[in-house]
């Protein structure tokens, strides 16, 4: 395995935090619930007996808000990759995404499936895991693949953090990965896609971009190799964004982690169809290559 700084001219170096993120802007439903608010208060205080119909007000408002909040794929709270940019979907590339790891036990195995196939990946990765296993994420970024941000704990209260608890999961898991790989995170996706009003403000002073899926396989609860590419390979097209796990991921009856089953299958898929895998920061640089 290659260590930091041998064989790694390939890889995008960055450790630069953009200086000036551009400032942010409510989505129209978050703005609207802020301004909700604003007048809840005003109404309270010019007139009181209002009381009822502006404590229902905001507990419709909060539903809705919450509503959006546990549906991976809304953009009702702000920007949210679910699909490749137009440009690359009309080039016919599609992104593999990979979350929870990197794991011993796995991600050598999908490495090197992904160089059988010249495929260039999204790994979706953990911080923790990442400075526990340090050599095997600076494998990652040395074979062309890119690291994203996946939170450093991925804690399964993280849709219920307020702004300080997201922005240090998050921001710790941007340093680990830079300190570890060399390679800044451009993406975060949230722990099972479960987010809050809060997490919009906290990617933007960061400078990261929320990105999700188009379809994913539930490769962590289903063993079943056949139902999990049936799930990813419905209606594929170009500028899908898939979604699998090395991480936490599901065993299938002979014990064999169900990545590793379904990735040679769903990548002579995707050639087959005439799909071209690449990353999402190359779809975001709008890269036609990789
Ligand atoms: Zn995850």
């Amino acid at each position: 395995m290659r260590g930091r700084g041998s064989g790694c001219a390939g890889a995008e170096l960055s450790t630069e935090s953009p200086s000036h993120p551009p400032r942010w802007r409510p989505s129209p439903l978050v703005g609207a619930s802020l301004g909700l608010h604003v007048g809840a208060i005003a109404t309270l205080i010019a007139r009181p007996t209002t009381w009822p119909w502006v404590l229902g007000a905001l507990v419709a408002d909060h539903a809705v808000l919450t509503g959006a909040s546990l549906v991976p794929r809304s953009r009702l709270l702000g920007p949210n990759w679910t699909r490749l940019p137009a440009a690359a979907a009309s080039r016919r590339q599609v992104a593999i995404t990979i979350d929870d790891g990197p794991d011993p036990q796995v991600t050598p195995r999908v490495l090197a499936l992904l160089d059988e196939h010249h495929v260039r990946a999204t790994f979706f990765c953990i911080g923790e895991r990442v400075r526990t296993y340090g050599e095997l994420a600076r494998e990652i970024a040395c074979r062309g693949h890119a690291i994203e941000n996946h939170s450093q704990r991925h804690v399964h209260y993280f849709s219920l953090l307020g702004p300080r608890g997201l922005m240090a999961e998050i921001e710790r898991a941007q340093d680990t990965i830079g300190i570890v790989t060399g390679q800044r995170p451009a993406f975060f996706r949230a722990p099972a896609g479960l987010r809050n009003p809060f997490l919009d403000p906290v990617l933007n002073r960061l400078s990261l971009r929320l990105a999700s899926w188009t379809r994913r396989g539930f490769d962590t609860i289903n063993a079943s190799a056949d139902a999990v590419l049936g799930k990813l390979t419905s209606q594929l097209r170009g500028g899908d964004i898939l979604l699998l796990h090395d991480g936490n991921a599901a065993r299938s009856g002979s014990g064999s982690p169900i990545v590793l089953e379904v990735l040679p299958r769903l990548l002579e898929g995707i050639a087959a169809a005439g799909l071209k895998p690449i990353t999402l920061r190359s779809a975001l640089a709008g890269d036609g290559s990789t």
